[in-house]
């Protein structure tokens, strides 16, 4: 049997074949997936694992797509949504999520229990597995500060618990973390006033949508901080703002965002993310690094 029909068979409704990607990314833009599947328990994880082992298939596991460019001639192999692991509890001091769980969600939740660590972390459109994946963070707040521990399989499906200590990070940067399937992870945080932490939430809810530009599909910045500067700075100052190719523009409101305002491809948004490194390389000689994450095969 091809695999496809076998994982068909196996996940039936949980699978979807040459699946759109621009139905599963921010920046709403994106060929299809061969095959994009939904695990949730061990022995789905196992089961899909041992298949693109044997047959030698290609394997990618997407949260909520908020940090990812899929080429428009699309994704090979499977694609593994984390979407169904969706469990998140409050124990004492601690917060244990499954990686599908929104960050946002858990940033709630924490800030509800009067526990303090995460909760500027609020609005961030991913989920428990790509802020971990990520060290995704914001206003001062970064996802392994209170991590504890992750949960995790690596691709030869060997359950791993991983200490915050095992993963060195850094600035959006996680090293080894591409080893594994994150399955949840544990925060420790500190009891503080429910009030504070409230207020806190409001304020980096407030300045998201003074900012940012949230009412267009985007995947947020595009490049990572160069060392001692921002990248928007430095795009602004090329006059770069409002530069489009396409239907992709570089945001007005926020010039380290590139906004989909036209039905854009994945090409017009790649194209337009080189035009602005090469400029900004031209006038500054600083080569901005992609935060962001291209996958699969683009076009022209
Ligand atoms: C409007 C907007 C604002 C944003 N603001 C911020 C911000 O303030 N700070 C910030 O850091 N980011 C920000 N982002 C970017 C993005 O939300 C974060 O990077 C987020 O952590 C990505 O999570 P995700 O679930 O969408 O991951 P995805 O985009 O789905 O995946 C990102 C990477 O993580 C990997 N991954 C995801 N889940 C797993 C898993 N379970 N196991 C293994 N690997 C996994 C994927 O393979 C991929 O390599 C913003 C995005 C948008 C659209």
């Amino acid at each position: 049997m091809d695999y496809k029909k076998e994982l068909s068979a196996f996940f039936k409704e949980n699978c979807l074949l040459d699946e759109p990607m621009d139905r599963h990314t921010t920046y709403r833009a994106g060929g299809p997936a061969e095959v994009y599947v939904y695990p949730k328990t061990r022995e789905e994880w196992s089961f899909v694992l041992k298949l693109a082992r044997t047959e030698n298939i290609p394997l990618r596991i997407i949260g909520f797509g908020s940090n990812i460019l899929v080429g428009g001639k699309g994704l090979s192999g499977i694609t593994c949504s984390t979407k169904r692991m969706n469990l998140a509890a409050v124990k004492g001091n601690r917060l244990v999520a499954e990686a599908g769980v929104a960050l946002d969600k858990v940033c709630e939740m924490s800030v509800e229990a009067g526990l303090g660590g995460m909760e500027k972390l609020s609005g961030i459109p991913g989920s428990i597995g790509g802020a971990v994946y990520m060290n995704a963070g914001a206003f001062g707040q970064e996802t392994f500060d209170c991590l504890e521990y992750v949960e995790a399989i690596d691709f030869e499906g060997r359950p791993a618990v991983l200490l915050k200590k095992d993963l060195p990070h850094a600035y959006r940067h996680v090293q080894g973390i591409e080893n594994y399937i994150i399955l949840g992870a544990g925060f420790l945080l500190e009891k503080k006033d429910f009030a504070e932490l409230t207020e806190a939430r409001h304020l980096v809810q407030h300045k998201r949508i003074e900012k940012q530009p949230l009412d267009l599909p985007s995947a947020g910045s595009v490049f990572k901080r160069p060392a001692g500067d921002y990248a928007s700075r430095l795009i602004d100052e090329a006059g770069l703002r409002g530069l489009s190719i396409g239907g992709a523009k570089v945001s007005e409101k926020h010039a380290g965002f590139i906004v989909n305002f036209n039905h854009a491809t994945p090409e017009d948004i790649k194209n337009l993310i080189e035009e602005v490194r090469r400029q900004v390389k031209e006038k500054y000689g600083i080569e901005l690094e992609l935060e962001q994450i291209l996958w699969g095969e683009f076009g022209a």
